[in-house]
């Protein structure tokens, strides 16, 4: 699905990423963690195509396409999600419109007849639904004035109606209370596929008693330096990333 392979990259001439190496399977869940200012905000941004983000080195290949020399858009059209820390607001443009645009775009470059926007609705409701977010957040300004849980409800449901191979979640859980994130951790259960996978950037390893990964991973300096199985998360919250760095905690 994503390998990921020796991915160096810097943002204001700063080296951030330092080879990273990553290789995420159809159907796999993947947790980062690691401390902040490790570069994991930094991976899903270098992922997406941000501006501002320079690659030095490296490859990400996703369903055996490269991905770092497309446009941000052309990224999002191969099948790449990333849902962020923190959701943009984009006053004016309603959910409904920008939601439509979206997947219309999506389709659009998978050969696909657009939606009517009565079919549209009927998907958009029922995603709507789905999330636990009232009806009327369709016709709202794009994160105008949302909660951080209606954000993050928000943006499950781009993800819902988006269908993506993969998906990234980078702290989105972040402030949340236990209701909230129940729903995130609900709304990602339900899109779990064989032929969907997911990258969970997260600091806690709370949201991963709801979402169970495949596999965990600790991010520190720019690359992954320890990748376990569910379990790793919990050394994690009751150790701290200290003992990474020292020595190996079997040896202990
Ligand atoms: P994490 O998400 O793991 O906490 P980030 O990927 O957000 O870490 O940041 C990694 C490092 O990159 C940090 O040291 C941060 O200060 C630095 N960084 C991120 N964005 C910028 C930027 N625009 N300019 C300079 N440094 C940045
Ligand atoms: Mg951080
Ligand atoms: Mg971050």
């Amino acid at each position: 699905m994503l390998t990921i392979t020796d991915l160096h990259a810097s943002v204001e001439e700063k080296n951030i990423l330092k080879g990273l190496n990553l290789d995420v399977k159809p159907g796999e869940v993947h947790a980062i963690m690691g401390p902040n200012g490790a570069g994991k905000s930094t991976t899903g941004y270098v992922l997406s195509g941000r501006d501002g983000y320079t690659v030095e080195k490296g490859s990400a290949v996703l369903d055996g396409v490269e991905i770092l020399e497309m446009e941000a858009e052309e990224r999002a059209r191969a099948g790449l999600f990333l849902a962020f820390q923190y959701p943009v607001e984009i006053p004016g443009v309603s959910n409904l419109e920008f939601l439509k645009a979206s997947v219309d775009a999506q389709r659009e470059a998978r050969g696909e007849v657009a939606y009517t926007s009565a079919e549209f609705l009927k998907l958009a409701k029922e995603a709507c639904k789905q999330v636990d977010l009232p009806l009327a957040f369709l016709k709202r300004g794009v994160n105008e004035g949302f909660s951080g849980g209606e954000k993050k409800r928000n943006e499950l449901m781009q993800m819902i109606l988006l269908k993506p191979k993969l998906c990234i979640l980078d702290e989105t859980d972040s402030g949340l209370d236990i209701d909230a994130m129940q729903v995130v951790a609900n709304g990602v259960n339900s899109q779990r596929s064989p032929d969907r996978s997911f990258i969970i950037v997260t600091h806690y390893q709370r949201l991963l008693d709801y979402i169970k990964p495949d596999f965990v991973h600790v991010l520190s300096d720019g690359k992954i330096v320890k990748s376990g199985d569910a379990s790793l998360a919990k050394e994690l919250e009751a150790e701290g990333y200290a003992w990474i760095h020292n020595e190996p905690k079997d040896e202990l």
